[in-house]
């Protein structure tokens, strides 16, 4: 839920330096040789992210690395590309892969910020948009290749939807509407302990498809229930504050406290911090509640 800007790589790029990388000619010249195939192949991915259909491209069958699946490409091949010859590479490929992963500056692009992306120094994840158990093929495309917390990178897990519906918001190639609209929201429940419920509120001028993909992108990072808990972790220091020092504000300049923090330039407009702080600006029994 937060745009990130395209690897600044074209297509090829990867696949020619990981494969420039291999240690067996033979193999080598095997990659080189299906290299026409595999441009064809990154087109019909360009062409998917026109139309936002990546779930209709053709899929590999679960495990079987021996399967051709791409010109004379083994399925087992072409992961391995990924595993060998870019992760544990030492030289290019593997820069180009840490720099993919920088461009999420450490904040996951699917859940808006919320997971961690890694111990401090660390570089975090990146994920297979089309995960390279069914999608081989695209196992070293840059564009497939997102960076993400652990959580989303599980919760999106090894599997991709076949109904254009579920599929999950690509950070780079989505309809800029979902990063720039408002399509989740909270609402406070008046009850002690407090609780805010998160949920997906996409505008009622959304194509039906669009809607639907948001509701499967909200489930399948688990946010209703990320949110809930880092919005319960926020609200005890709030309160606590509003007890002590924000005892001086009126309701009305609470709830001015809060919409500043709700309207900070850097949220992620359907982030979570952004999401309870309007809530909780918008409720008027949290801005008048008296906390002593
Ligand atoms: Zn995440």
């Amino acid at each position: 839920m937060k745009r990130l800007d395209a690897p600044p790589y074209a297509s090829i790029n990867l696949y020619d330096e990981s494969v420039a990388g291999l240690g067996d000619e033979l193999l080598k010249k095997k990659f080189l040789h299906n290299r026409p195939t595999v441009v064809e192949a990154y087109g019909r991915f360009d062409e998917s992210s026109q139309t936002k259909t990546w779930c209709d491209l053709p899929r590999a069958a679960h495990g079987n690395p021996e399967a051709i699946v791409l010109g004379s490409l083994l399925k087992g091949e072409l992961v391995s590309l990924y595993d060998e010859g870019v992760v544990k590479s030492k030289g290019k490929p593997r820069n180009m892969y840490d720099q993919i992963k920088l461009g999420a500056h450490d904040e996951c692009p699917y859940c808006g910020g919320m997971g961690e992306m890694g111990e401090v120094g660390e570089l975090g994840t990146a994920d297979h948009f089309l995960p390279k158990a069914y999608f081989p093929t695209y196992a070293v495309l840059p564009l497939n290749l997102v960076p993400a917390c652990q959580v989303c990178n599980k919760g999106m897990g090894g599997s991709f939807p076949t109904d254009e519906n579920s599929q999950p918001l690509h950070p780079y190639l989505d309809e800029d509407h979902f990063f720039l609209e408002k399509w989740t929201s909270a609402s406070v429940r008046n009850e002690d302990p407090l609780v805010v419920d998160f949920e997906v509120k996409s505008p009622a001028s959304w194509p039906e498809k669009d809607r639907q993909r948001v509701t499967a992108h909200f489930k399948a990072c688990k946010l209703e229930a990320r949110y809930r808990s880092r919005a319960w972790t926020e609200l005890t220091p709030l309160i606590s504050q509003r007890k002590s020092t924000l005892r001086i504000f009126s309701s009305e300049q609470f709830r001015e406290h809060l919409l500043v923090i709700a309207n900070e330039p850097n949220l992620p407009i359907n982030g979570w911090k952004r999401t309870l702080y309007s809530a909780l600006a918008a409720s008027q029994w949290f801005c008048e509640a008296d906390f002593a």
